[in-house]
């Protein structure tokens, strides 16, 4: 018996990707790094990934899951929307597959153009990577399931990274989970489990247009340790830090690209009735 189709189709091509664009610009050394920097354990950084440019995220020393946001640089109320690119392309994301914005918005903020566990599939208990099924661990469920107040889970983090760039708490969103390998299990409640990503690990994505981009470095670390529940102990041992790289790439590369348009939808909800006629 077969699965069901994925829901989301495109007759017009608007989920078609230029395979061959992405794998040149994925694979080129033509490539200059115009930044690079370390983000230390349990913190987050906020920085600038103009469009046209790669970013990567490297697992400098070992494993470790970096919860990342996107903005529009120029407007914060388009930013990634987890939900609809797990509907658009999958809950577990890998080459190929695009990073999409919220309504009314709707078009891709980044294309992945490397992932070095690009072959981890799918492993013997459901696990996938590059998580878009959970969220960021927060001080709020924390403190709801232990009791305790802890100031630098990842929506702390982030929350912080953004400040200096004049966001708050209220435009952290859903994340990406990178490097983190999840699932659902036998009864449908999500998994977590430790992190395989081994030292020089990369997830890097090509930014469509002018982005902002924030991660945390999980303080759950590499995961392989539980953050709740019975077996739970602060997994500070398995906290290493990551690396975030931004190149320009060649122009030349880049000739016949253009940044996205947002949605073509035409009609104003809420202001005037829909037009049916035509
Ligand atoms: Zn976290």
């Amino acid at each position: 018996m077969g699965s069901p189709a994925a829901a989301y189709q495109s007759g017009s091509g608007a989920l078609d990707v230029d395979r061959e664009f992405y794998r040149t610009l994925g694979a080129t050394q033509r490539r200059e790094l115009v930044e690079s920097f370390v983000l230390p354990i349990r913190s987050g950084i906020a920085w600038q990934v103009p469009a046209g440019h790669l970013c990567r995220i490297v697992a400098i020393d070992g494993p470790q899951v970096g919860d990342l946001n996107i903005w529009n640089r120029h407007d914060p109320r388009e930013r990634m929307w987890a939900a609809r690119t797990r509907q658009l392309q999958a809950a577990h994301v890998s080459i190929f597959d695009r990073l999409w914005s919220t309504l009314p918005f709707l078009r891709p903020l980044a294309t992945i153009t490397g992932d070095s566990l690009a072959d981890y599939g799918i492993d013997g208990e459901g696990g996938r990577v590059h998580d878009l099924l959970g969220t960021r661990c927060d001080p709020y469920v924390n403190r709801m399931l232990t009791g305790e107040d802890f100031d630098f889970h990842c929506h702390s983090n982030l929350t912080r990274a953004v400040l200096p760039h004049g966001l708050t708490e209220f435009d952290v969103h859903d994340v990406l989970n990178v490097f983190q390998c999840t699932g659902l299990n036998d009864e449908d409640r999500y998994f977590m489990k430790a992190c395989p990503a081994k030292r020089g690990d990369f997830f890097e994505f090509f930014a469509e247009i002018d982005l902002l981009c924030a991660l945390s470095t999980c303080p759950g670390g590499d995961l392989s340790v539980p953050l709740w529940g019975p077996d739970a102990r602060d997994p500070i041992d398995v906290c290493r830090p990551l690396g975030i790289e931004v190149y320009r790439v060649d122009p030349d590369l880049l000739s016949g690209w253009s940044s996205p348009p947002t949605a073509a939808y035409r009609n104003l909800h809420g202001i005037e009735l829909p037009r049916w006629e035509s």
